[in-house]
């Protein structure tokens, strides 16, 4: 009973057991090996352990000497079944722990083989799940980390419970920290706010939905901010809880400053076809005016018999003959230009002489009785190395330019040398420039004002010739108080003093004896001064010593004064006791409009000259009084007075 019930316990251990006699015959095997094998009791029969492909002839000859085996074995059926077990019908693939035990008897004489095999299959095929699970995540963190790279993309990760950025390095591990301020430091100021509205949303978890979001971030290395695209993606343990978020930070900085190239780019081509409309229309206006004139007084020459209209039409041809020259060397000049074929022939010049002569040549063209033309010329010989023609049309580009845009005052030409240079340069007291337009002046076309007569290439042609000289052509100026453009071309220069200074102002010779026959023509006029200053009044009366001078001292009594006599003209100081100039003269204005009253004041703000010309004033002087500027104004109410 006890053998029976021993010879049971086989049948129920849990992997399979075969015993071989000494021989290496199969002489038992439990029900669990028969099916691991799928052989049944009869398929036993004849079975050597020693002829089991599945055993290797190591381990077979290890066995034959004694020693027990244990080995895994990837068991071949489809080999056992041709050599072996021939009535396996097992077809699957199996893997077994296989032991191997050498029973002897008591004396220790080989009694026969016992086999252990454990069916590891099920095992096996759950770790190789694990094997290629692992070797998934490695192959997607390989991929995912070369896609980083390749986008050159960074991924962060911001972790709400300790408020740090960590950043993700190649291998996907953290390979840096950065608490929540050093990365908002480093925020465009004008992008924190909403870098934090994101934040906010994260903590109070509403309204945050995977998105993304543009920030100029400061990078350590550089000084400047670049542009990052941040797509961010929340985690957290539940749907209300948000514990993590993560950035793809991806530099965007190129694509920008290429959209913002391209636009404008676009911006430009705009403006350029807008400039060449207005050219367009510019240059119609600018032809068919002088054109209009030549053709219009060249018919009516030929109709008048009348000696003075034919000067009187031959000048007008002259004169709009000359715009229209000026106007196609223009364009001819500019087609050089375009053509990159500006033609520079330096010579010696006496820059002394060459301006000199166009200062004179100016002169008679200054038609507004308001403006000077003063020329300054420090050497008595200056000789130079450069394009004569170049240098005149640069010099009266200049110039003409301070007389359009000079309505009053003064306009000075004048040079200045230094060992290797000279300068040219016109100062103007005109409308000047105002700020925003500055950086536009030498663009080709452009006209700050499209009625005033011009192409707007000038200054563009002036600024080419200074390219084309080595040279630098440049301006300061103020709206509303003038200008000042210079050109300076460098060159071997050598020059000589002028016998008596070396800054002389040569056009003070010259108009010495002009200012003497002005102040003989104008000596009978009869002259209100209103000036509570001894020392001005003293200088207007050494100024206009053959005039008639009457003098207040007050507002009130300039129009007592001015109500008891007639005067050719009135001074009229603005700023005196009891009551001011500018009430003074809208006082006499209730009664005479005709007296041409001159506003003196130290002010020469624009807005003071407004204010004088609507009191009533018809001229506006500053102080200090200059001598010249005084008599030419009385000379041109003198021409008035005796018409
Ligand atoms: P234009 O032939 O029309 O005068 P320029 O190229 O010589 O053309 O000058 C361009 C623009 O610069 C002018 O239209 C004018 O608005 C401005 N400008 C030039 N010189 C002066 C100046 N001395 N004072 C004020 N504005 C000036």
């Amino acid at each position: 009973m006890q053998n029976e019930l021993l010879s049971l316990i086989p049948e129920y251990l849990p992997f399979g057991m075969f015993v071989y006699d000494k021989e290496g015959f199969m002489t038992y095997a439990n029900n669990n090996a028969l099916e691991m094998f799928g052989i049944t009791v009869d398929d036993m029969n004849g079975l050597n352990i020693f002829e089991d492909p599945n055993i290797t002839p190591e381990e077979k000859a290890q066995l034959k000497r004694g020693l027990n085996i244990s080995f895994e074995t990837d068991y071949d059926f489809d080999r056992c079944r041709k050599e072996f077990a021939k009535g396996s019908i097992i077809e699957e693939r199996k893997y077994f722990i296989t032991k191997v035990t050498i029973m002897h008897d008591a004396t220790g004489i080989l009694e026969g083989f016992l086999l252990t095999c454990e069916d590891i299959t099920e095992k096996k095929a759950q770790e190789q799940k694990v094997i290629d699970s692992y070797q998934k995540i490695k192959t997607t963190q390989k991929e995912l980390s070369l896609a980083l790279n390749a986008g050159h993309l960074t991924s962060w990760n911001y972790k709400i419970d300790t408020g740090m950025f960590y950043k993700v390095g190649d291998q996907l591990e953290v390979c840096e920290e950065w608490p929540f301020d050093v990365i908002y430091a480093r925020i465009h100021p004008d992008d924190k706010g909403r870098f934090l509205s994101l934040f906010d949303a994260l903590n109070y978890k509403h309204g945050l939905l995977d998105n993304n979001i543009v920030l100029r971030v400061l990078d350590p290395a550089q000084t400047d901010y670049r542009y990052y695209n941040f797509i961010y993606s929340v985690y957290g343990n539940d749907k209300d809880t948000i514990t993590e978020i993560t950035f793809i930070q991806h530099d965007i900085n190129d694509d920008i400053e290429y959209q913002q190239n391209l636009i404008l780019a676009k911006n430009k081509a705009e403006e350029a076809d807008k400039l060449k409309s207005t050219f367009l229309a510019t240059m119609s206006h600018e032809i068919r005016t002088p054109l209009n004139a030549i053709v219009g007084f060249s018919q009516l020459l030929a109709e008048t018999e009348e000696a003075t209209e034919k000067s009187e039409y031959k000048q007008l041809i002259e004169t709009n003959s000359e715009i229209l020259l000026k106007l196609i060397d223009d364009i001819l000049d500019l087609s050089k230009i375009e053509a990159g074929s500006i033609d520079i022939h330096r010579q010696k010049i006496d820059l002394s002489q060459v301006c000199q002569e166009l200062y004179q040549s100016f002169k008679p063209r200054m038609k507004n009785p308001n403006v000077t033309l003063r020329f300054i010329n420090p050497y008595e010989k200056c000789t130079a190395n450069l394009d004569v023609h170049r240098f005149i049309q640069v010099f009266t580009n200049f110039i003409t330019n301070a007389i359009k845009y000079t309505a009053k005052g003064e306009i000075v030409m004048g040079y200045e040398c230094a060992p290797g240079r000279v300068k040219i340069y016109v100062k103007d007291s005109g409308i000047g420039i105002p700020d925003d337009k500055k950086r536009k002046i030498f663009s080709r076309f452009e006209k700050l004002d499209n009625f005033a007569q011009g192409t707007g290439l000038g200054l563009s042609i002036c600024k080419a010739i200074a390219d084309a000289t080595d040279g630098k052509i440049g301006f300061e100026s103020q709206a509303n108080k003038g200008s000042e453009f210079w050109y300076i071309g460098y060159t071997d220069v050598e020059f000589i003093e002028h016998a008596r200074s070396s800054e002389v102002d040569m056009s003070t010779d010259i108009a010495t004896e002009e200012l003497a026959i002005l102040s003989t023509n104008i000596q009978d006029l009869k002259i209100l001064v209103a000036e509570d200053n001894d020392d001005n009044f003293l200088l207007i009366q050494n100024i206009l010593k053959k005039n008639l001078l009457t003098r207040a001292v007050t507002g009130v009594e300039a129009v007592e004064k001015a109500k008891g006599q007639r005067f050719d003209a009135i001074f009229m100081d603005i700023k005196m006791p009891i009551m001011n100039g500018l009430e003074a003269t809208a006082l006499i204005r209730k009664y005479d409009k005709a007296t041409p009253i001159i506003a003196i004041t130290a002010n020469a703000f624009h807005s003071d000259e407004e204010a004088a010309l609507a009191a009533g004033c018809n001229y506006f002087m500053t102080k200090p009084i200059k001598k010249r500027e005084l008599i030419e104004l009385l000379s041109k109410l003198w021409i008035i007075v005796q018409q």
